[in-house]
Order: structure tokens, then sequence, then C-alpha cells
């Protein structure tokens, strides 16, 4: 619309104090503009930018004047929301989706965390977390998103990674346990100290909903081996950054990026010790049974799945805290179950599915140019499949060059080409041409920036169907 003679994004009007603050599009860019009001004196408010004459301010989408603008207007900083019954993750690896993340959100009693990224996909992408933070906020002023949000610092595990991300105001910490996990077949079984023997044999644990455990001790060594070191890197992060609050975070632990499903014991033995040890979480991440590969829908047994996540789910409640599915992009025939099992208190994430719905509006719009893409992520496939374990069978997949401009955005709904076109995302971004420019990156966001009311429709759609099945 137009307002005050620039092209402004109506939902990021804000009065404050003698001033407007507005978001507003430029031939080239985006930029926020900082006004006196009627009558008003001129006031920068703090941001920086360049005077454009009658006390006006255009303010460029810098990192010092997003930290401005999430202290001017609180709604656009994350806040903590997992101890909300429903709590949502959507990774979004471009910077690009929020605005399609929003319009879902908006209308649904879900708590939302729009900035969630992972060490390897800040690698991968190579960003940084200012640079994720940011892009959500400067999205929710945009478009006037008032209902709070989180920003998760997902899969971290060092010590200097949790204190990045919260030092830059992260309201989520999900600590990776994955490195201190041992595999039960490699290691030598460790002999039962006689603390853990007392604690946890010869007797029965009632859970509640008629569910009770005990442990025989093999089923308590075998928990003991794999997951003792992984409990005391937990109970170590706990102490270093929440004990005395130093910071406010939601705090999670995730136990799922193993080779083997965790088991009802082996969570209950986890859950037990890290809380017995005082350390405070919102949610846990076990492995579940069967297959939760990136993109694609559930693979495995679904009856099982089903009866597993409900004793995982009992567990969760007897102890008060929330289940929290990764990898949850496109697990359409799980979620129901999933909703019925946690009785609707669960935190679910996703992330390569909005670059993936991306991909479909390249599809849509330059046909030419995804088969470019395909083409070069077929060849980087083995590399890109070190970091990612997908099992895509790529000799089902069609020629893409031999397929009508029509038939390319087809392959997006193909499981095959989802996960070739979903692990290799950082290659795609990151190859350059010989005289060292971008060979698609350029191309690519010009693409949606251009393109960017279809590409929140899309994913709007498909992030709704995924809440939709969730039963929300
Ligand atoms: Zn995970």
């Amino acid at each position: 619309m137009d307002y005050l003679g620039f092209d402004a994004y109506e939902k990021s009007i804000r009065p404050t104090g003698s001033s407007v603050v507005f978001m507003a599009r430029e031939a080239d860019e985006i930029v926020i503009i900082c006004a006196p009001q009627e009558g008003g004196a001129p006031d920068a408010l703090g941001f920086t930018g360049q005077d454009i004459g009658r006390g006006r301010l255009r303010v460029p989408l810098t990192h010092e004047n997003a930290e401005v603008l999430r202290k001017r207007f609180p709604f656009t900083a994350p806040v903590r929301g997992l101890t909300r019954d429903r709590s949502f993750g959507v990774g979004d690896r471009l910077g690009i989706a929020t605005p399609g993340h929003i319009r879902v959100f908006e209308t649904c009693d879900v708590f939302p965390v729009f900035a969630q990224q992972s060490m390897r996909e800040l690698n991968l992408t190579g960003r940084t977390y200012e640079e994720v933070l940011d892009a959500v906020s400067f999205a929710v002023f945009r478009e006037g998103f008032t209902k709070g949000f989180g920003a998760d610092g997902d899969h971290l595990k060092t010590v200097e990674d949790v204190e990045y991300a919260l030092s830059l105001g992260f309201s989520m910490i999900t600590l990776d346990c994955s490195d201190y996990i041992k595999s039960e077949v490699a290691e030598p079984a460790l002999p039962l100290s006689q603390p853990y023997r007392d604690k946890y044999l010869n007797q029965t644990f009632t859970l509640g909903e008629g569910i009770t455990l005990s442990f025989t001790e093999q089923a308590l060594r075998q928990s003991v081996t794999v997951y003792g070191a992984a409990i005391g890197f937990a109970q170590d992060m706990y102490t270093r950054f929440f004990k005395h609050t130093r910071y406010e975070a939601d705090f999670e632990i995730s136990i799922d990026e193993t080779a083997t499903s965790t088991t009802p014991l082996q969570h209950f033995f986890v859950a037990r010790e890290l809380i017995d040890a005082g350390v405070s979480f919102a949610t846990l991440a076990p492995r579940f049974c069967g297959s939760f590969q990136k993109g694609i829908d559930y693979r495995g047994d679904v009856a099982q799945f089903e009866a597993d996540m409900h004793i995982h789910g009992v567990i969760a409640r007897h102890f008060g805290y929330k289940l929290s599915i990764h990898s949850g992009s496109d697990k359409f025939s799980v979620f129901p179950r999933i909703s019925r099992e946690t009785r609707g208190v669960f935190h679910v994430k996703t992330a390569g599915t909005s670059w993936l719905e991306a991909m479909r509006v390249v599809a849509l719009v330059d046909p030419s140019l995804y088969r470019e893409i395909h083409q070069y992520a077929l060849s980087v496939f083995e590399e890109a499949a070190a970091y990612y374990h997908v099992t895509p069978d790529l000799t089902r997949l069609p020629e893409v060059d031999a397929l009508k401009d029509e038939e390319v955005p087809g392959l997006l709904d193909d499981d095959d080409a989802r996960q070739l076109i979903h692990i290799t995302y950082g290659l795609i971004l990151n190859k350059k041409n010989p005289d060292g420019t971008y060979t698609f990156k350029d191309l690519l966001y010009r693409l949606w920036k251009n393109h960017a009311g279809l590409y929140a429709e899309k994913l709007a759609s498909h992030i709704g169907k995924h809440l939709t099945l969730l039963g929300v």
C-alpha cells in the first residue's frame, strides 16, 4: 500500500512515541522507514540509517538494526514457549520462509519456533545465527505477527555453540548428545555399580495408564553403557548454562541421532537419571522405531510405531515433559498417531521441507533452471550423502531433461527426487563458477523474491497439512 509515499507493508506500520516505523519495498531492497508522526519531532529510536529528509530515516536491514528492532518492538524477539501444549519448529535454511509460515501460525493455537537451525545447516548454507534470527525478526515485524515465536539453537553439541546461540537471545537450546551415546554392539558392557543395581533392579516402576516397567540386569547394563556418558554430558551443560539461571531458555535433550532406536526402558532410564540429577528440560527427543528420513513420509511398521509412541508418551507424561519429534517433515501417515499418543502435547520439528517447497516454486516458474539444478544435484549426491542418512533409489528417477515443462514440478512429489534435492541444498547454494560468482544462489534468490507470494502460498498449504494431521 502507499503510505507516506512509500510502497509500505501494511501490517508493519507501528506508531511508537513521536515516530512511526514501517517496512517498505524499494526497487531492489526492503528497508525500514522511521518517520516522525504528524507534528512529532524526529526520533531515530536508535536505528542507524540514511537521512532522507523531513526527519525520515531509511534503515537498512542490518544486524545492528535488527537488535534495535527487537528492543523497540519486543514481539520481534524470540521468547520461550515450549510449555505450551503444542509447539512446532519450522527451520528456514534460506531465510525467506517466515512470511509463509506466519500465514499458518497466525490462525492456529500452536507455538511456532520460526528460527531453528543446526550447526550442520549453518555450515552447509554459510549462514550465521545472527542472520537466521534477524531474517525472522524482520519477517515477523513486516507481517505484524505479535503472538510470539521461539528461536532454537538446534542440535548443538559444544559449549561454544550453545553460548553463541544463547548470547544472541535464542530462546531454546536442543542439546545433541549423540557424540556421547555409545553403540551397544561396539562397546564392552560396563560392570553395574551398586547404586544402579539398588535403584533399578528387582522392582517394578508403575508409570500410570496401565504401564509398568522393570529392568533385567542386561537391560540395565545396556542402558548404562549406551547412555551413561550422554547423561553426564547433559548434566554438565545444564549446570553450566541453566542451573544458576544465567540464561532463560527452553532446554531440549536430543538422543535421536543414533543408529538404533531408543527402547522404552532406555528412555525411562535417561529421563529418571537426568531428573534425579536436577536437570530440568522441556522436551526430550528419543529415536523412534522405523525410519524418519528427511523430507519424505514415515517408513516402517506404523502399528509398531504407534505402540512404541504410546509407551514413550506415557513415560513423558509420568515425568512431566513433552516428546519432541525430529525430522517431522512430511510424516503424514504417523501424525494422527503422534497427536493421539501424546494427547496433543508435543513438539515437532521440520526443516528441509521449506527448502523443498522453495524448489517446487523453481520447478513451477523456471523448469529449465530446475533441470539444471537437478542434474547438478545428481552429480554431487554421493558427496551430500555423507551428511544425511537417506536411501533414495536414483535409478528410478525419470530423465529430467526428457520431461515436459509441466511435468517438472511433479518431481517434488517423488520421494527419490525429494531426497536428492533435500540433502544437496548446501552444495547447490554454494556452487561457484570459475569467475567466483555463484552458479545458482543469486538466480534462485532473485526468483524467490519475484515469486514471494507463490512461495508463501505453497509453504502455508504444505505446513498447514502437517498441522491438520496433527489435530490442530
Ligand atoms: Zn534430531
